[in-house]
This record gives structure tokens, C-alpha cells and sequence, in this order.
């Protein structure tokens, strides 16, 4: 579950810890958890961490020795963490990958994922940019309103899918696409080629504030997402229509939040997410 402001978050705490650090060792207790670039692994003892980036659900840490760079990159999606060795770990045999750091605040950064979906790659330069090529598109905080708004009208199909398909825009997830759709007054269904410009550009801004307030608040701990000195994310409070079904709407329109089942639930408020409302 982890989406774009949890990713945020980790990125954040790993760069305010670990910034400048030397590797000492890279531990893999399973060859089938990196995705790419295994054979590498041996490079990676001596170079130091130059900075840590967030790419739509994944985290990119770039090392550097001997003026080359590499990176590691984890995906956090569904069900992957980044933990500081002092976070107790549920069920430690799910760490799959210590780093193990020298003269640093953090002795260790481990990857632990318990159901394997997500993997961690290790690319050169020419290796990082074929995977973000593959994997994403626009990013929510980088992308100009107008870039969106162009993106938009360039596409069809539903609202809601759309806000989710990475290659399209990267990092928003099932949370967040509710969330922010609940608070354009936007159908999760409704047709993105019937909505006013106007229309897409509140939802960019009502999609950035959401972003920027999650991870102001550290994400939401939705099942099993932890920072990774295991901090809660404290998002979840003000979560409005996320797993909010039968319950009424903190709009007080009189209406509940009702769920659709389709291939991620969608939750809404069909008073105030007409699907006629698209002006
Ligand atoms: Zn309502």
C-alpha cells in the first residue's frame, strides 16, 4: 500500500540520516528479490550515498565511488519497507537485503517484504533511466497544472483508473485517488474527455494539497506501512471516504459513503460525486 507520500516520507528519513554515508556491505538473503543487475552487487562495498530520490511508489538511492554512480532502487508498492535496524521487524525472515552502513547514524537500512511484490533492481545511469522510461509517467508534485491539464485531455477512459495507471501518473494508489476525488466532488467513473478545463485544474490543486498534507502528516499507516525508524503515518485521521463505507458523509449532504467493488474499491459519495458534474 505504501503510495507516493509514504514513499516521500521514507525517502526523507533515509536522506536526513544516511546523506554522505559509506556502505560497508550489501546482504542478500535471497538472489530472487532483486529484480535486475544481481551480478553487480560486489561494486557496491566502499561507494557512499550521494541521495535519495522518489520516484513514483519506489525510492532510487544513488551511491557513488571512484567518481561512478549506481543505484539502488526499492518498490514500496503493496507491500515492500525500508527499515532502520532499531525498527522492530514483524516476522524478521521477511528481510530480504541489509545495507549495512559505517560511521552513520543508521548502523543498517534493510528491505524487508513480506510477500514479495516488489522488488529492488541495481542500475547504472543508462539502467535508471530505462526503468523510469518503463514504469512511469508524470509525476503529481513535479508536473506543472499545465502538464497535467494537457495530460488529461490527451487520454480516455475513467477518472479514477486513470488517476491510478503509474505509467500515466506515478505514485497515486487506491487511498489517495478516493481521497482526492472525494474532495474535487469528481465521480470515480466519470469519463476524463467530458471534464471542463477548469474541472482538471481543481483537481490538480486538490491533488497536490492532498499529497503535500499526507506527507506533512507522515502518510497513512493503512495495514503495514511504517517509516523506517517506525513512526506511524498519521494521514489515516483525516482520511474521508477511504474505508469509510455505510458511514455518513463529512460533507453533511444527508448521503453515505458507498463502495464500488471493481479491480480496487472505489469509495464515494454519490450526492456529492455526480457523475453529471463535470463543469
Ligand atoms: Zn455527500
Amino acid at each position: 500500500m505504501p503510495e507516493l507520500p509514504e514513499a516521500e516520507v521514507v525517502a526523507g528519513q533515509i536522506r536526513s540520516r544516511l546523506l554522505g554515508a559509506p556502505l560497508g556491505d550489501v546482504w542478500v538473503g535471497r538472489a530472487d528479490i532483486v529484480r535486475e543487475g544481481f551480478s553487480t552487487l560486489s561494486w557496491y562495498p566502499g561507494a557512499s550515498l550521494q541521495s535519495v530520490e522518489r520516484f513514483g511508489k519506489s525510492v532510487a538511492l544513488r551511491f557513488v565511488k571512484d567518481k561512478v554512480c549506481r543505484y539502488v532502487v526499492a518498490e514500496l508498492g503493496m507491500t515492500g519497507l525500508l527499515l532502520f535496524q532499531s525498527t522492530p521487524t514483524k516476522h524478521p525472515q521477511h528481510v530480504h537485503v541489509k545495507m549495512l552502513f559505517e560511521d552513520a547514524r543508521e548502523p543498517e537500512l534493510r528491505y524487508w517484504n513480506p510477500r514479495r511484490f516488489g522488488r529492488l533492481s541495481l542500475l547504472d545511469t543508462a539502467g535508471l533511466d530505462r526503468y523510469l522510461a518503463r514504469r512511469f509517467g508524470l509525476d503529481p508534485l513535479a508536473a506543472a497544472q499545465q502538464d497535467f491539464v494537457e495530460l488529461l485531455q490527451s487520454r480516455r477512459g475513467r477518472l479514477k483508473s486513470l488517476l491510478m495507471h503509474q505509467q500515466v501518473i506515478a505514485g497515486i494508489g487506491n487511498i489517495y485517488a478516493n481521497e482526492i476525488l472525494f474532495r474535487a466532488g469528481l465521480h470515480p467513473h466519470v469519463q476524463v474527455s467530458r471534464l471542463s478545463v477548469a474541472r482538471v485544474e481543481k483537481l490538480y490543486q486538490i491533488m497536490c494539497e492532498v499529497l503535500h498534507e499526507a506527507i506533512a502528516c507522515g502518510g497513512s499507516s493503512v495495514r503495514d506501512f511504517f517509516a523506517p525508524d517506525g513512526t506511524e503515518g498519521q494521514y489515516k485521521r483525516r482520511h474521508l471516504v477511504y474505508g469509510k463505507v455505510g458511514q455518513p458523509c463529512p460533507n453533511h449532504c444527508g448521503g453515505v459513503i458507498r463502495r464500488f467493488q471493481g479491480e480496487r474499491s472505489a469509495y464515494f459519495c454519490l450526492s456529492c460525486q455526480s457523475l453529471r458534474s463535470t463543469k
